[in-house]
């Protein structure tokens, strides 16, 4: 028997609690992990308050993200002692997740963990960085250097957001961040920003174009702040929009794409080739700076996920929850 966090539901009423579970529970899979962290994502935060429709299958064990230890193993590129990450393909939505002391998945979403990152470095990082990274390859695939400005990221306090943050600045582009919190602006400034932009400057009337201001972005927040961005992205730059913090609706036109030539990067990490995630890990390795990443950090027991998963969509946590389950 071993802790997890289950979400039932019986005649529509969802439940979420840390019950005892059994090997034999947990779904099928090739390899058997002994989970050493945990996080807390936004998509989480969203399955254990059932606030969207994420889980798709219950009982569920949510998670989407875990970082571990082989245990046993059935599939050959994995052997027992392995150190191993894993991201999205449903897990924590229709696979049980990592916010449990064991984890059964298919070899095939397993990544070797890259030297230089810790399995708890690597769950600070966790689906949230990973993603950030994925955006900054996915900018950096439309040609974009430092020396074209500025590049504003939203969200900028939260999980993604503090991640882009320090990957951008660490690559030696001037970051302007944006957030709704005015106490977080010095550990903005810390995590390597040059510029702080007040999250109200981007909520109003979306007009179809605005001045020229950032050469790219990164969006979490979707809804009229990715419009407000998107109207003010320099000729030719690009927006790389992953997340719906501010709601799933676009209220944009088309003047930016046709006028601007601006192209709007859609990023998904659940999906992912193997490849890219292999080649956004190694990047996360040799990029991220590990003391930005350890400010970061808050430590969440297990037992506390579930009455911190309101907070998340709240917007008051800032940076990444990293909870230890070992
Ligand atoms: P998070 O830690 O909660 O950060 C989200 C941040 O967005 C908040 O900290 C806040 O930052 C800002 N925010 C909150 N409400 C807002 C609003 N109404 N308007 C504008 N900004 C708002 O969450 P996260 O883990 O970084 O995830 C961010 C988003 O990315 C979520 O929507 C998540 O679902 C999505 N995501 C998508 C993928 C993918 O595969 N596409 C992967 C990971 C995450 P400030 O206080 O600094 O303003």
């Amino acid at each position: 028997m071993f802790d997890a966090i289950v979400i039932d539901k019986v005649d529509d009423a969802q439940t979420v609690s840390l019950k005892q579970v059994t090997e034999a529970e947990l779904p099928d899979g090739d390899v058997l992990v002994d989970v050493a962290f945990s996080t807390l994502n936004y998509k989480d935060a969203l399955a254990i308050t059932g606030a969207a429709p994420v889980v798709g299958r219950f009982p569920m064990v949510p998670g989407i993200d875990y970082s571990g230890t082989v245990a046993q193993s059935a599939h050959p590129d994995f052997k027992p002692g392995d150190r191993v990450v894993l991201n999205g393909w449903g897990v924590g939505e229709r696979h049980w997740g990592g916010l449990a002391k064991k984890a059964r998945a298919k070899g095939d979403w397993l990544i070797h963990l890259p030297a230089g990152i810790d399995l708890r470095q690597a769950m600070a990082i966790g689906t949230a960085g990973y993603t950030a990274m994925l955006c900054v390859l996915a900018l950096e695939k439309h040609g974009l250097t430092p020396a074209d400005g500025e590049v504003l990221v939203t969200g900028a306090a939260g999980g993604v957001g503090s991640v882009a943050t320090a990957l951008l600045a660490a690559k030696g582009y001037t970051v302007a961040a944006v957030t709704g919190r005015t106490a977080e602006h010095e550990y903005l400034m810390s995590l390597g920003a040059a510029s702080i932009v007040d999250r109200e400057t981007l909520t109003g009337k979306v007009r179809p174009l605005n001045k020229e201001r950032w050469a790219a972005a990164i969006d979490v927040a979707g809804s009229s702040v990715l419009a407000n961005v998107l109207s003010s992205i320099s000729y030719g730059g690009a927006v790389a929009a992953c997340g719906l913090a501010a709601g799933m609706d676009l209220p944009s036109s088309v003047a930016p794409f046709i006028l601007r030539g601006v192209s709007l990067i859609g990023v998904d990490s659940v999906m992912v080739p193997k490849e890219r995630r292999i080649q956004a890990w190694n990047r996360l390795a040799s990029d991220l700076d590990m003391a930005k990443l350890e400010a970061m950090i808050t430590e969440l027991a297990l037992q506390d996920v579930v009455a911190t998963a309101p907070k998340f969509l709240e917007g008051q946590v800032r940076g990444r929850i990293v909870v230890p389950v070992a």
